[in-house]
């Protein structure tokens, strides 16, 4: 029953239809755009592209309304039951957004011998700006101390027993990601609270979640969320960050002050109504079925080595672990020549080290990624050439 519901919506995806022969599997670096988005921006820009917060012409207060639209739908995209547009900004990514978080949040909340928890093995994005306000502060002779969040070996999970008691009446934040993308896992969000306790921040990295599954931050307990509006079907240069209301006066809208991302606004409005449309909870049900299809097909074949959670669909009927991405390594073949062999398929796939922290995997794995739009046909067609190399 899904399939027709999924060939109409893939084909939706205009650079599918224009590149057949060609399978795009790296959907966790950056996502393809339906057509819905493409429209959008060709309209704003064919009709009432203006600059947005001045002027009193209807151009202008035109874009103003999409961008305060924007910003109110990324609350209620992330499950904000109230969400007010002063508890979002938008920014260029979610690389900018934890860097806002660190400067113009946090740097301020830190006293000398306080400590903040820092994901090493995460994205490097949600690791250097926590290291920024060490140094910053270090030079203002402040002195604080960043803690490693524990991870379990070979699973790719925090440690959540480890956590708690890593977690020091001096600890003033914890820095963590919803799914992981290198090892694919939903890194359990009411364990990471439970473990910290009810008073510490929490900012949670949502890139590979926003856009992917419905979130529900009305039950997750996080104090900031931050995503990558083009891995969410936005156009690059779009992101935001999410502020819990009692954090909210910390977020300084810079946009307002100089010219924001019109564009990018307008596309990330038209991403969320698509997704919506599209209904994110069959979105993330789709995907996972595909990587648990993946995830079996190689437990199958010997050569390779899958990271991260390694349970499949049938075997995890409650809580499924394992999301939209999978990495691996094969026995013999590095992974970047891998990559390039793949592609001698048509197969897209991202190889290497995926921008992980420095106390992730050293020897770098083949990621395989997918969104909305991938099919089992593209799947298939990635394991027969995985097979033909086993
Ligand atoms: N965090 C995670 C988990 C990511 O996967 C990425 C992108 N690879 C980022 C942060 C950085 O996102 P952006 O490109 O929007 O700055």
């Amino acid at each position: 029953a899904l399939e027709p519901w999924h060939r109409e919506l893939r084909a939706q995806f205009p650079i599918l239809r224009a590149a057949p022969g060609l399978a795009y599997l790296d959907s966790a670096a950056t996502s393809q755009k339906p057509q819905a988005v493409l429209d959008a921006v060709q309209t704003y820009l064919t009709t009432a592209n203006a600059n947005a917060g001045r002027g009193s012409y209807p151009w202008a207060n035109r874009t103003t309304a999409l961008v305060e639209k924007a910003r109110q739908q990324v609350g209620e995209a992330l499950g904000d039951p109230c969400p007010d547009t002063s508890q979002v900004l938008l920014t260029s990514g979610a690389t900018e957004a934890l860097r806002t978080v660190a400067r113009d949040w946090l740097a301020d909340q830190l006293a000398d011998g306080d400590e903040v928890v820092v994901p090493f093995a995460d994205h490097q994005a949600n690791i250097t700006p926590w290291q920024e306000v060490r140094d910053l502060l270090a030079r203002r002779g402040i002195h604080v101390r960043l803690r490693p969040m524990p991870y379990q070996s070979g699973s790719g999970d925090y440690d959540h027993a480890a956590l708690a008691e890593a977690v020091t009446p001096r600890t003033r934040f914890v820095a963590t990601t919803h799914v992981h993308h290198v090892y694919g896992n939903d890194m359990n969000v009411h364990r990471i609270r439970a473990a910290v306790g009810p008073d510490v921040p929490i900012c949670l990295d949502a890139s590979q979640s926003v856009g992917h599954q419905p979130i529900r931050l009305d039950t997750l307990d996080v104090d900031f969320a931050v995503f990558s509006g083009h891995k969410a079907l936005a156009l690059p240069g779009t992101g935001a960050l999410w502020a819990r209301q009692a954090r909210g006066p910390a977020l300084r809208p810079a946009g307002w002050a100089g010219t924001p991302n019109t564009v990018g606004a307008v596309s990330l409005s038209a991403a969320l109504d698509w997704l919506r449309a599209a209904d994110t909870a069959r979105v993330h049900r789709w995907t996972r079925a595909l990587t648990a299809r993946l995830t079996d097909a190689l437990s199958r074949l010997g050569s390779y080595q899958v990271l991260g959670c390694r349970t499949s669909l049938a075997a995890e009927s409650t809580v499924q672990r394992r999301q939209s991405l999978v990495s691996f390594r094969h026995r013999a073949i590095p992974s970047g020549d891998l990559g390039f062999v793949l592609f001698d398929s048509g197969l897209m796939v991202r190889s290497d080290q995926h921008c992980q922290g420095g106390s992730g995997e050293r020897t770098g794995s083949v990621r395989v990624s997918t969104h909305a739009y991938t099919s089992v046909d593209e799947i298939d067609r990635l394991v027969e050439a995985l097979r033909a190399l086993d």
